[in-house]
């Protein structure tokens, strides 16, 4: 269960070090040089995410910029999140998954009781984006088409897409640096009628480094 991977960054300081429980959201605000870690602890664990320019919050993560700028749909190392001004949030300096989503967007009540016609208890990540963001004075409108981290979303030449059981192992982690002074969120997906969450939502482990 718990990764046994050496947590050290060489010349960093862990300022915060938390479980994120199964279906909860969990945000913080990050100083530019300053790195978040986020582990998958039991695998197959779809993290939503969302980043702000902590300055200004309208400056949000963009997919379709983010697309075109990394020249891929898919997320890993050395590529780039990046804003609707164009400006880069975040890099993935280290990811030992290889695969994470910018297309499908995050769960919701709504759309589970369309497509499954019934949902998780009340529960998605939709509403816990909103319950997140309502403690940075933000709502529903500053929900943007999200990132999810560990979440596999193979696309066939067709067009095809859907989601598939996720690649990433206990432990997998991702080393996202924040390239300017921004705001993260994130909603550990509480879904459990796709594979979104492996049909099991579990803990993730996130770790804030200061450098
Ligand atoms: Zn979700």
């Amino acid at each position: 269960m718990a990764t046994q991977t050496d947590l050290s960054i060489p010349g960093a300081t862990i300022r915060e070090d938390v479980i994120v429980p199964a279906r909860e959201p969990w945000s913080i605000k990050m100083r530019q040089g300053e790195i978040l870690r986020i582990i998958d602890l039991e695998g197959q664990q779809a993290v939503d995410f969302l980043c702000y320019n902590a300055d200004d919050p309208s400056d949000r993560y963009n997919a379709a910029n983010t697309i075109k700028l990394n020249g891929n749909i898919y997320l890993g190392k050395d590529f780039g999140i990046w804003s609707v001004r164009a400006r880069k949030l975040m890099t993935f300096i280290e990811d030992t998954c290889g695969s994470h989503d910018t297309l499908y967007g995050c769960c919701s009540v709504e759309i589970d009781d369309v497509r499954f016609g019934k949902n998780n208890d009340g529960r998605g990540c939709q509403g816990n984006f909103e319950a997140e963001l309502a403690k940075h004075g933000m709502g529903a409108k500053d929900i943007a088409a999200n990132i999810n981290l560990f979440m596999y979303v193979p696309v066939e030449a067709n067009g095809d897409v859907a989601i598939a059981p996720g690649v990433s192992k206990a432990g997998d982690y991702v080393d996202l640096l924040a390239e300017m002074d921004v705001l993260a969120v994130l909603s550990n997906c509480p879904e459990a009628l796709n594979n979104a969450a492996g049909m099991k939502p579990t803990p993730i482990r996130v770790i804030v480094y200061a450098l």
